[in-house]
């Protein structure tokens, strides 16, 4: 029998990784959302893909009033909002909406959820978000995998929580946001990709956490990524032309990417675009 949409996008597998910060692990373990607690209130990181039940799942975990975030306008992080009456997005975060909002964009119709027409708070750079004896710092990002993310920091925990910008497979660098109006500039991002890895580097977070493909990461992977750029402008970093990533590849944009690998950090981006800037 084939497995029902909710067994492959709704499956999820919490845990705890101190007394107060919960790993929503889903996609049999290669994707995650986060439950932060204070002692007055709860932050949720993410949504998931809108199979419907997210929300009960999280508030079998905490009791106290639940706060939404999404860490970027990406269709495996804010399709399922409409659970939730009120969540807080990027205030870009429109330029990724269609990625989302596009039909056949997510498995799911989002329509049918609790709350589809939820309040959306635009937060950004200087917000912060206070959970009670936990004090949660929204940080600006410049584009670079999307134009709509925002890291999470809880300083006192020495966390980040920095959504599809950094991770430990490879990082998508292409244009993501099915707007054909999106502002993509390839230089830009790869500059600004590397501004982002500067400014979470000089925080010394003690946690990295991405939101795919194992968390958290040793902050080895920002030096890499780092010289991952650096190498681009200097003509060496490796170019691979076989993505080796199943998903991927059955994506019509897959013929025109390649991965570019620096040590253990590595990247997904056009090619034609890539070979604009490489070596120079
Ligand atoms: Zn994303």
């Amino acid at each position: 029998m084939e497995p029902k949409l909710e067994e492959i996008f709704g499956s999820y597998m919490p845990y705890k990784i101190t007394d107060d910060t919960w790993v929503i692990s889903f996609m049999n373990g290669s994707e995650y959302m986060y439950l932060l607690e204070g002692t007055e209130k709860a932050l949720l990181l993410d949504t998931g893909y809108g199979a419907g039940n997210l929300r009960e799942c999280v508030e079998r975990l905490t009791d106290k009033p639940i706060l939404v975030a999404n860490t970027h306008y990406h269709p495996d992080h804010s399709a399922g909002n409409g659970e939730f009456e009120e969540v807080m997005v990027s205030g870009t975060w429109e330029i990724d909406a269609p990625s989302v909002e596009t039909p056949g964009a997510i498995p799911f119709d989002i329509s049918k959820l609790p709350h589809p027409d939820y309040k959306k708070v635009m937060i950004g750079d200087g917000d912060s978000i206070d959970l009670g004896s936990r004090v949660v710092e929204v940080l600006g990002v410049a584009p670079a995998h999307c134009n709509s993310s925002l890291f999470f920091y809880d300083k006192k925990n020495a966390m980040i929580f920095v959504g599809d910008e950094f991770e430990a497979g490879q990082v998508n660098l292409f244009d993501n946001s099915n707007n054909s109006d999106a502002p993509y500039d390839v230089k830009e991002r790869l500059d600004n990709f590397k501004k982002n890895a500067l400014k979470i580097k000089s925080l010394r977070p003690r946690y990295i956490f991405p939101n795919h493909n194992g968390t958290p990461i040793a902050d080895c992977y920002l030096d890499d990524f780092i010289g991952l750029v650096d190498g681009i402008y200097s003509g060496n970093s490796v170019i691979e032309d076989k993505l080796n990533h199943k998903y991927i590849e059955m994506d019509p944009k897959a013929p025109s990417l390649c991965r570019v690998r620096n040590r253990n950090a590595s990247i997904f981006i056009k090619k034609e675009l890539l070979m604009s800037v490489y070596g120079k």
